[in-house]
């Protein structure tokens, strides 16, 4: 049961001057929305998975978070209302 409760809680955070981009692995099958989306190339797919690139351009536009059909993944950051 802890196994089953460790892999729902997995999460990797790319961090920067106070902006995080939370990617959740299990639930990314690799679609590329996100990536085609975002108009600041901060994100890429490796080994079928999302991946934060480049976390220094994002604008926070929530574009990513919005449109990921799987909830993958999740924008915080000073922009973002609640969430600073
Ligand atoms: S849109 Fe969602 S499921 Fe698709 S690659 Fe991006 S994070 Fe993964
Ligand atoms: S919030 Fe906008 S700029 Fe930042 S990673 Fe998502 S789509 Fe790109």
């Amino acid at each position: 049961m802890s196994a089953v409760k460790a892999l729902k809680e997995e999460r990797v955070v790319a961090e920067h001057e106070g902006r995080q981009i939370t990617i959740i692995p299990r639930y990314c099958k690799g679609c590329e929305i996100c990536v085609k989306l975002c108009p600041q190339s901060v994100l890429e797919i490796k080994d079928f998975k999302v991946h934060v690139a480049r976390i220094q351009d994002c604008t926070e536009c929530m574009l990513c978070e919005i449109r990921c059909p799987d909830f993958a993944i999740e924008i915080a950051g000073k922009g973002k209302k609640g969430k600073s």
